[in-house]
């Protein structure tokens, strides 16, 4: 059988374009998907400071409340002192004024530093909870969006398939099976010219009388190499055709044999 090459070279570039919106419509979720772990990954990573702030807090606190009870502590034994008229009571009061302011200044300096990194790390935790807002709020846009794009690309690809069952009606389905496969495979081209004994797909030399057979087009070839559908295609390269064309055979009678074999194994493709 003999095809329509123009037809089948329409049919290819509405194929392509199936293919790339089957691809898209399996693409919309996949999108959505990965934002959802990364907004999971922010969560974990907002709740992790969460903590650490927490636990600075108490402990600036805590710090605050032993900087406080040491103030208290001097300011007893200062009225301690003065009620004091021993002594060896009055020397042992000084000491522990002593020791009680320099608890009051370490802690007093202390907590300065702790509460200061407490204030970074609050600051960090609030930039923290903007992203996982604004991611929250894109994934909850995307979802609601995710249906209807996926009706909308449905829709084209419907549009599509009307296209392709048109320009396909007179291939048999085997055909436009194999034709499909050939596509999605060989990056959207199908169907090549040769150029003289070139498939313009693969760009490898084919046999002699195969490439002969492809010029009679008596019937639908497939590239032994690239398994893309050639037709003719008239090019500087025609030259090389002659000898065949003028019946002088003999010179392939070595060749003939092989170039069946690439035929028959093109019909084994084409079954299968
Ligand atoms: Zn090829």
């Amino acid at each position: 059988m003999t095809v329509n090459y123009d037809t089948l070279i329409a049919l290819q570039k509405v194929l392509a374009q199936m293919f790339e919106i089957e691809d898209k419509i399996k693409d919309i979720p996949r999108d959505l998907n990965d934002k959802e772990a990364v907004l999971q990954k922010t969560k974990l990573d907002y709740l992790d400071l969460s903590n650490k702030c927490d636990s600075l807090s108490n402990e600036v606190e805590d710090i605050y409340k032993r900087y406080i009870k040491a103030g208290q502590t001097k300011e007893e034994k200062e009225k301690q002192m003065e009620l004091t008229t021993l002594s060896r009571e009055y020397e042992n009061l000084a000491q522990e004024i002593e020791q009680a302011k320099a608890s009051e200044q370490n802690l007093l300096k202390v907590y300065n530093t702790r509460k200061k990194y407490l204030e970074e790390l609050q600051m960090k935790l609030q930039i923290s909870a903007d992203i996982v807002a604004s991611q929250t709020q894109e994934v909850e846009e995307e979802t609601a969006k995710k249906d209807s794009l996926i009706a909308e690309q449905n829709q084209i690809l419907e549009d599509i398939k009307v296209q392709r069952d048109e320009l396909s009606k007179d291939l048999p389905n085997n055909l436009l099976f194999k034709f499909e496969r050939i596509i999605r495979n060989k990056g959207g081209v199908g169907v090549v010219p040769i150029h003289g004994f070139i498939c313009q797909g693969c760009h490898m030399e084919l046999p002699q009388q195969f490439a002969n057979d492809v010029r009679k087009d008596e019937d639908i070839h497939f590239c032994p190499y690239c398994s893309r559908i050639l037709y003719y295609e008239p090019s500087e390269e025609d030259e090389k055709f002659e000898p065949s064309i003028h019946g002088d055979t003999h010179l392939e009678d070595e060749e003939g044999e092989s170039s069946s074999d690439f035929i028959s194994s093109d019909d084994n493709l084409f079954d299968d």
